[in-house]
């Protein structure tokens, strides 16, 4: 049976990384005494991207003790104890899956904190393969991170596979550009015009992965 692919953006599609850099910023102030009025400041510095450098700025405004890399250490545990991936989406990979799919993760971000945040959740143990742009210094939307992904699932692009994510650059922009086919994953958004749309719009990654098994049904009906 040709086994279809599908690849999944991590961060705000898989699992709620805004809700969860929340969570860790107020732990973050309150473990160190700075204050409500820095619980803000301090998730705006994490928010667009964490890397460990964010933490050399992080160190010298508040004059914390610890190296730079020991608080980037503790922050990727601290994430991976917060983080977490909903039960229907977990059981929707294992069912993508039984349904004869390749299920991939395709994120950008250090390798560290995105390995961290799959093992915490489960959801390392429910895909075939994994890309981290920091791995291979390839970050979506380039093309050779779509390829990577798809070979680290033993599958290549322009084979009928999937995207679905969260950011319409990066995820739906790239994969289509990539050859895939794109589901855009709203949480709550409408889409930014003029970016030419996804070809499906879905509140959750759940309702994804059910718009997927019901295309890979009609997909065995029709190659029967
Ligand atoms: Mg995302």
């Amino acid at each position: 049976m040709h086994r279809l692919l599908v690849l999944f953006d991590l961060d705000n599609t898989l699992v709620d990384r805004r809700g969860t850099l929340a969570d860790w910023a107020a732990e973050f102030t309150a473990r160190h005494d700075l204050g409500d009025e820095e619980r803000a400041y301090v998730l705006s510095m994490v928010a667009e991207r964490a890397y460990p450098s964010t933490f050399d700025a992080i160190r010298t405004r508040y004059r914390l003790p610890m190296s730079a890399a020991e608080l980037w250490q503790v922050y990727c545990a601290d994430i991976a104890a917060l983080v977490s991936c909903p039960a229907e989406t977990l059981e929707g990979l294992d069912e993508l899956r039984a349904a004869g799919w390749r299920v991939g993760v395709a994120t950008n971000g250090a390798s560290d904190i995105q390995r961290a945040k799959l093992r915490a959740t489960g959801i390392s143990e429910r895909v075939d393969g994994v890309l981290v742009s920091k791995e291979a210094d390839a970050r979506k939307p380039q093309r050779q991170h779509f390829a990577l992904a798809a070979a680290r699932c033993g599958a290549v692009l322009g084979d009928g596979g999937w995207m679905v994510g969260d950011n319409p650059v990066n995820d739906i922009g790239g994969g289509r550009s990539a050859g895939l086919h794109t589901i855009w994953v709203s949480n709550g958004r409408s889409w930014p015009p003029p970016d030419p749309g996804p070809d499906h719009t879905v509140p959750h990654a759940r309702a994804a992965i059910d718009h997927l098994l019901l295309h890979a049904a009609d997909h065995a009906r029709t190659t029967a």
